[in-house]
C-alpha cells in the first residue's frame, strides 16, 4: 500500500493511553492517514520499554500509570485546548472514567475493551460482578443517562469491534446467496428482523490463530499474539455468551440476568477452559474457548427483536477462540499449576515464521447452515502492509483506525458501540488491512465429528443448540 488515504484533520491533541502491543501498531496508521500536528501527539504509558522508540520518533512520553487519582489531572494537562482524540489502548485504566472525562471536556475518545481499574478482574469475589455483561452496562448505563453529545467509540477493536461489522456483512451476503432482494436495514430494529427472518440461530465469533515462531515455547513462559495480561484477565472471567431464544436447554451453572438489557448468561467457570465445538476455514471443526468478550452481549442485544426479558427473537452469540498454538500450551500450564506465569512474550512480527490470524463470523441455524465471514490475514502479508505489528495487532488497530475515521466523521453521536455505528463506511476504511476477507459456506454441525466410543448426552432435534456445541 503506497497511496494512503487522509481521513481528515484532528484538531487539538491526540493522547495514547497504553503503548503496548496495540498502541505501537496504531501509532503508524495515525500518522498515516491523519493531519495533526506532530508536537499535539503523545503518550502515557508507565513502562519506560517505548521510551527510546518514542523519543526518537519526538513524541512525548509521560512514564506515568492512571489511577483513579490522577487521571482528570493528567487528561486536562494533556488537552489544553478541549479538543483533540483520547485513544485508550491500555490496561487497568476505566474505559468508563476516562470515556465520561472526555466528553465532560469536548474531546472524543476510543478504546477497545470496557477495561476497569487495576486489581478489578481478581480482587472482585462476586463472579456476577466480574463479568463482561456488567462492565459492559456500566456504559449503557452512561449511554442512557447522557444520551447525545461527543462521540465516544465503545470497543472498538477487532472484537470486541469488527466482527459487528462482519455480522452485518454476513447477513447482506447470506441474503443475497439465498436469492432474497433485502434492502440494507437502517436502524437496529431491521438489523434484527432481517437476521430473525433470514433464520440465523446464532453467532459464533470463531477465530484460528496459527501464527508460529520457531523457537519452542519455553516453560513457565506465556506466549500470546496479542497482550498477555489482558489475555488472562479476560480468560478467568466466568465463560459469558449472549443467549438466544431457540435454546431449549442450559448448563447447571449457568445464570440469568434480571436488570439491563437481560441478553446474556454467564457461567461458574473460567471461560479459558471452557470449550466448545467451532469451525474455522483453515482447520474446519475444530474446538475454541468460550472466553468472555463483549462482542456477545452486545451483539445479541443488538439483533434482539422485541421486549428484552421476553423476546421474540434474540441469536446466541459467544466467542469460540482457538489462540496460537503457544497460547494454548500457556493457558494449560498456567491453569494445570494453578499459577500464572511470571514471563510473558507477544510473538513479533519478525519472529513469526508461518500462521495467519482467520477471525470471523460463523451465522448458523439457516436454510444454507452455517456461514463464515473473515479476514484471513497472514503476518507475511501484515509485514507489507503496516509495520509493527502481527496479524492479530493489524486487525485490532485498523478497527481502531475505521473507528476513528468515523467518529471524526461524526463527532456528536454520543457514546456508541460498533454495532450501533455505519458498518460499511467503518469497513471501507479497515478493508485495505484486512488481507482476503472471505465468506465460506459449510455443511458442518456440531453433531459432525464427535468420537462415537464415547457416547454424548446431545440434542439431535436441532444441531444447532448450545447443548451440542459446549464439549463436554
Ligand atoms: P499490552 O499489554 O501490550 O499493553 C498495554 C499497555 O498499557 C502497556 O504498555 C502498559 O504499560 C500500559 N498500562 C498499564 N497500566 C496503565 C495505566 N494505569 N495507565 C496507562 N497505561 C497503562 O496490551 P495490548 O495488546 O496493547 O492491548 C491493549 C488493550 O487492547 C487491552 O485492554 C486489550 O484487552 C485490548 N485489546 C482489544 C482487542 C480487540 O480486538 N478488541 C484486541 C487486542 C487487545
Amino acid at each position: 500500500m503506497t497511496n494512503h488515504p487522509n481521513y481528515g484533520r484532528i484538531d487539538g491533541h491526540i493522547v495514547m493511553i497504553g503503548f503496548g502491543s496495540i498502541g505501537k501498531g496504531t501509532l503508524p496508521l495515525i500518522q498515516r492517514h491523519f493531519d495533526y500536528d506532530p508536537d499535539k501527539l503523545s503518550v502515557i504509558d508507565p513502562n519506560p520499554a517505548s521510551a527510546e522508540f518514542l523519543a526518537e520518533q519526538g513524541i512525548t512520553h509521560h512514564q506515568v500509570a492512571l489511577t483513579p487519582d490522577n487521571y482528570r489531572d493528567i487528561l486536562a494537562e494533556r488537552f489544553p485546548d478541549g479538543k483533540g482524540f483520547c485513544v485508550n489502548l491500555s490496561v487497568d485504566t476505566s474505559s468508563l472514567d476516562l470515556m465520561k472525562f472526555c466528553r465532560e471536556i469536548g474531546v472524543l475518545y476510543i478504546d477497545t475493551v470496557v477495561e476497569p481499574w487495576a486489581g478489578f478482574y481478581f480482587d472482585t469475589t462476586d463472579n456476577a460482578e466480574r463479568t463482561n455483561y456488567a462492565l459492559r452496562q456500566t456504559v449503557r448505563d452512561e449511554k442512557a443517562a447522557n444520551p447525545g453529545g461527543t462521540t465516544a467509540v465503545s470497543c472498538c477493536g477487532a472484537n470486541p469491534g469488527m466482527v459487528s461489522w462482519f455480522v452485518k456483512e454476513g447477513l447482506m451476503t447470506l441474503s443475497r446467496d439465498l436469492g432474497r432482494d433485502d434492502a440494507m436495514p437502517t436502524d437496529r430494529a431491521g438489523w434484527g428482523k432481517l437476521m430473525q427472518n433470514l433464520g440465523v440461530k446464532g453467532v459464533h465469533i470463531a477465530e484460528r490463530d496459527t501464527q508460529a515462531r520457531a523457537k519452542p515455547r519455553p516453560r513457565d513462559v506465556f506466549v500470546n499474539t496479542w497482550s498477555v495480561e489482558g489475555f488472562i484477565a479476560e480468560g478467568f472471567q466466568p465463560a459469558e455468551l449472549g443467549w438466544g431464544t431457540h435454546e431449549k436447554w442450559m448448563p447447571e451453572t449457568a445464570h440469568k440476568y434480571d436488570v439491563g438489557c437481560q441478553s446474556a448468561i454467564w457461567f461458574e467457570r473460567p471461560g479459558a477452559i471452557t470449550r466448545v465445538h467451532t469451525w474455522c476455514p483453515t482447520p474446519g471443526p475444530q474446538f475454541g474457548f468460550l472466553v468472555t468478550h463483549n462482542e456477545s452481549v452486545s451483539i445479541a442485544d443488538y439483533f434482539t427483536v422485541g421486549d428484552a426479558a421476553n423476546p421474540t427473537f434474540r441469536p446466541t452469540c459467544h466467542y469460540a477462540y482457538h489462540p496460537c498454538d503457544d497460547a494454548v500450551l500457556s493457558l494449560k500450564e498456567m491453569f494445570g499449576s494453578g499459577q500464572q506465569q511470571q514471563v510473558h512474550e507477544i510473538l513479533d512480527v519478525d519472529e513469526i515464521i508461518e500462521g495467519i490470524d482467520e477471525l470471523g463470523v460463523l451465522l448458523y441455524g439457516h436454510e444454507k447452515n452455517a456461514l463464515w465471514f473473515g479476514s484471513r490475514l497472514s503476518n507475511a502479508e501484515t509485514k507489507t502492509l503496516a509495520p509493527y505489528q502481527n496479524a492479530t495487532g493489524l486487525q485490532v488497530t485498523s478497527a481502531v483506525l475505521a473507528g476513528m475515521v468515523w467518529a471524526l466523521e461524526n463527532p456528536d453521536a454520543g457514546i456508541v458501540e460498533t454495532d450501533e455505528m455505519d458498518h460499511a463506511r467503518c469497513l471501507e476504511v479497515q478493508k485495505p488491512y484486512l488481507g482476503p476477507v472471505e465468506a465460506h459456506y459449510t455443511d458442518w454441525t456440531p453433531l459432525d465429528n464427535r468420537w462415537e466410543h464415547f457416547p454424548e448426552d446431545l440434542d439431535h432435534s436441532d444441531p444447532w443448540q448450545f447443548r451440542n456445541v459446549l464439549a463436554t
